[in-house]
């Protein structure tokens, strides 16, 4: 067990709270202090773009209640300073200070000082610059009852990217009877998440449910003054528009991680075990963790969905206090679901690395089906529409690395 009686989470959402939860459920008895730059208990996400919108406002994450008194909210960490390195940035500063602690100093000036750190400072939106009245993006529960509010009072929405997000957003202001564009700049929304088939499948079940779809094309800007009045495409063309929401992917909140020696790369650079590489006290997990993912050969893989949150706070915390060597790969499946229209589409794994798909459940014409993602022969991905047994087979079957079972089917 490492020797360690302070820890800092930054962090204060899924897994900054999973982190704290395990540490004391662990038998940890030192300081914890949880810094989170909301206002808000830590609250789940995925009802935002579903339920909230609809109105109902009940996002509490089970566990929020037992924070207790180390819970610093409202306040945001600026920079991280790590005992032993120098000035510089580098993996061999970090290396040097990864057996030590450091401090976090947060927007205040307060300095908070670790001799253990867990990452899970989550992503934000990508913002377009230029932005009139009316345009949103949705990661907070602010976002989302600001959302909801310009819902009730429009009728003209275009959605800026067809990921899940905005998928589910689309879904729910046409159940609200909105007129709905959805612009995605791939050949089909979801097109590298889903793959192909599956993909278009989505395309036409956006359009059987009202949702005009403009693909391949992407956002130049906005038009109106004050208020949106249109969204403007490369190439000229004007979406007419009274409300907007730009989806149009998240990027990974390290920049108070910036020259503190820690590998970033799209995210905190970390081990199997979700150590930030070069340390051995500093622990990353959630949408931040960019973590060697033995399952897909040590790549580097970031992830942002609710599961992997879930179980990398409890796992990043868990090797924290039993340190590295003793540490455990987190290895987990990549998993998330989501709802379009009525249909419920689940993803396991990561088809996007798979050199061959093959439908090995119903059919898509049926509005069931499921497709198998191999690359080599090996099981690397899944996507079923309607189909969460056979999903739940084909994630089975990609822990295993199998691909028998698929052929067999
Ligand atoms: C609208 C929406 C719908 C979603 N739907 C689904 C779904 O259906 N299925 C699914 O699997 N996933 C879904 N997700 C994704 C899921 O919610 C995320 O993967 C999950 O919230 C990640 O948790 P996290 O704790 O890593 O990061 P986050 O939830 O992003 O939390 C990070 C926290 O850190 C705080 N923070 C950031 N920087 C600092 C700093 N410098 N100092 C202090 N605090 C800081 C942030 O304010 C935030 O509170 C959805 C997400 C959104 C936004």
């Amino acid at each position: 067990m490492a020797d360690i009686s302070r820890i800092a989470v930054v962090g204060a959402s899924l897994a900054g709270l999973r982190a704290v939860q395990t540490l004391r459920s662990e038998g940890f008895a030192g300081d914890i202090t949880l810094i989170g730059e909301e206002a808000h208990r830590p609250y789940n996400r995925p009802p935002l773009s579903k339920s909230v919108l609809r109105g109902d406002d009940d996002v509490t994450l089970p566990g929020a209640e037992e924070i207790g008194g180390e819970w610093l909210r409202n306040r945001r960490a600026v920079r991280l300073r790590l005992d032993g390195a120098g000035s510089a940035g580098g993996g061999a500063g970090a290396a040097a200070a990864g057996a030590g602690g450091g401090s976090v100093t947060l927007d205040d000036g307060a300095e908070i000082p670790f001799d253990g750190l867990v990452i899970a400072t989550g992503a934000r939106p990508r913002r377009l610059a230029e932005r009139p009245g009316g345009v949103h993006e949705l990661r907070t529960i602010d976002d989302a009852l600001a959302l909801r509010a310009d819902l009730a009072g429009h009728r003209n929405l275009v959605i800026v990217g067809g990921g899940f997000i905005g998928g589910e957003i689309a879904s729910t202001a046409r159940a609200l009877g909105l007129t709905v564009t959805l612009i995605d700049a791939g050949p089909y929304p979801m097109h590298r998440v889903l793959g192909t088939d599956s993909a278009r499948w989505l395309a036409a079940h956006h359009r059987k449910n009202g949702v005009e779809l403009i693909s391949g094309v992407r956002v130049a800007g906005f038009e109106g003054g004050g208020r949106v009045t249109g969204v403007r495409l490369e190439g000229g063309r004007s979406i007419p528009a009274d409300l907007v929401v730009a989806g149009m992917g998240i990027v990974p909140n390290v920049e108070w991680l910036e020259g503190s020696g820690l590998a970033l790369d799209d995210g905190v650079v970390c081990t199997p075990s979700l150590f930030a590489e070069g340390t051995s006290t500093i622990v990353a997990a959630g949408d931040v963790a960019r973590w060697r993912h033995e399952l897909y050969g040590g790549a580097l893989v970031r992830v942002e969905h609710w599961a992997n949150a879930n179980g990398q706070g409890a796992v990043a915390a868990r090797n924290l206090l039993a340190g590295p060597e003793s540490a455990v790969p987190y290895a987990d499946v990549p998993s998330f679901g989501t709802h379009a229209h009525g249909a419920r589409i689940q993803a396991a794994g990561l088809p996007h690395l798979a050199d061959e798909a093959r439908t090995v459940h119903g059919a898509p014409e049926e509005d069931s089906f499921a497709v198998a993602f191999l690359r080599s022969g090996v099981l690397v991905g899944a996507v079923g529409v309607n189909a969460p047994k056979e999903l739940n087979r084909l994630k089975r079957g990609i822990a295993a690395g199998d691909v028998l079972e698929v052929a067999a089917s």
